[in-house]
């Protein structure tokens, strides 16, 4: 097979030395003569990867003490109940950045006082509202880091009289944050961390039991935490190849190494859609996110859409269709994504305006 480029939104291309590790695993995990697929999970083998897994996030993501990781099933989706149920008591506030940030306004609104304390709908979410005032009076302010869908990021911790919580979802991994400003940082793993199937919430304990309802058993990170994340039988395979994934990016000099080689990715591709008369991007330039760079054909090429799919599938480009929300291309560059993948995709855009023009 001829090389192909993955430019694909989630489940995001994972680095090959991840994959071919997990393989061997597949086969003989640690020597056990065992698959992982088949070991218990109550083997020391296993424990120690648990505990790899863990003492790698909180290295990668200089994690202070006082918090702990959390591995969990579910996924971003299941977080947006979880994060409420245990931290909301009083009121929380949310910003409105797209469809994700919305969905788990929806949960929160559902447990208690929860409302958007800022919003880009009404411009489709092109956009990341700013100037706005957070009260002292709430108890979080939930922030969705990156829209994976409309290609804006919140790249700076933001300044916050009151704690965050955040959907790190998309772009957990691809720079260094300041945990200590955090409640709870959430993801699903699939979009920069891992494979589909676990979560990681990263979660601050003296922050917990705050709440005066009842929490299911399941649903309180206090279970998870006091568990080591194997109350239930944890998602095994899931977070042997995250474990794997971490261990790459670890050998790629971490979280600050990384950011710089996104960040040059991502300035090569937005280039290329400002340069090139027949593409314009859709974020609003200041707010455009280093991981998914969503654009559209410029509008007196409208009618060349389904060419271009065409032109780059023929170039081995895969997964650059737009959210069907915001239509056109998205190109996701994750951290397995290499500069060669995004110069693959600048020529192949350069070599479609050749033909056009
Ligand atoms: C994909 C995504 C989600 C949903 O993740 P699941 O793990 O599928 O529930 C939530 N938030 C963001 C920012 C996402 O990109």
């Amino acid at each position: 097979m001829s090389k192909v480029h993955v430019f694909n939104a989630g489940p995001c291309l994972l680095p090959q030395a991840a994959l071919d590790a997990s393989i061997e695993a597949i086969k003989d995990f640690k020597g056990t003569g065992v698959s992982v697929l088949c070991i218990s999970h109550r083997t020391k083998e296993w424990e120690a990867t648990m505990d790899e897994c863990r003492a790698l996030w909180k290295e990668l993501l200089n994690i202070p003490d006082g918090y702990e990781v959390v591995f969990l099933g579910g996924g971003a989706s299941l977080e947006f109940l979880m994060a409420p149920m245990n931290f909301l008591e009083k009121k929380a506030a949310y910003l409105d950045t797209g469809m994700w940030s919305k969905k788990a306004l929806k949960e929160a609104k559902g447990i208690g006082d929860a409302y958007a304390i800022a919003s880009s709908a009404d411009q489709n979410y092109t956009f990341i509202p700013k100037g706005f005032e957070i009260p002292t009076d709430i108890d979080y302010l939930h922030i969705t880091t990156n829209n994976t869908i409309y290609g804006t990021e919140i790249r700076k911790d933001l300044d916050s009289p009151v704690p965050l919580i955040a959907d790190m979802s998309s772009d957990i991994l691809s720079r260094p944050v300041d945990v200590s400003k955090y409640n709870l940082i959430y993801a699903g793993a699939q979009k920069n961390a891992g494979p589909a199937g676990v979560a990681v919430a990263i979660v601050k304990v003296d922050a917990l039991g705050k709440v005066s309802r009842y929490l299911p058993t399941m649903l309180d990170y206090r279970t998870h935490i006091d568990k080591g994340s194997m109350f239930n039988t944890p998602p095994v395979f899931s977070i042997l190849v995250m474990t794997e994934t971490l261990k790459w990016l670890k050998a790629q000099g971490g979280v600050e190494a990384i950011n710089k080689i996104n960040v040059k990715k991502a300035e090569t591709l937005y280039a290329e859609i400002d340069r090139n008369p027949l593409f314009v991007g859709t974020a609003n330039k200041e707010d455009r996110s280093i991981m998914n760079v969503c654009f559209v054909m410029a509008p007196s090429y409208e009618d060349l859409q389904d060419e271009f799919f065409a032109f780059a599938k023929g170039k081995g480009l895969v997964g650059i269709k737009g959210h069907r929300s915001v239509g056109g291309f998205r190109a996701s560059l994750y951290n397995a994504c290499s500069q060669e993948d995004v110069d693959a995709l600048v020529e192949c855009m350069q070599e479609f305006e050749k033909l056009k023009k």
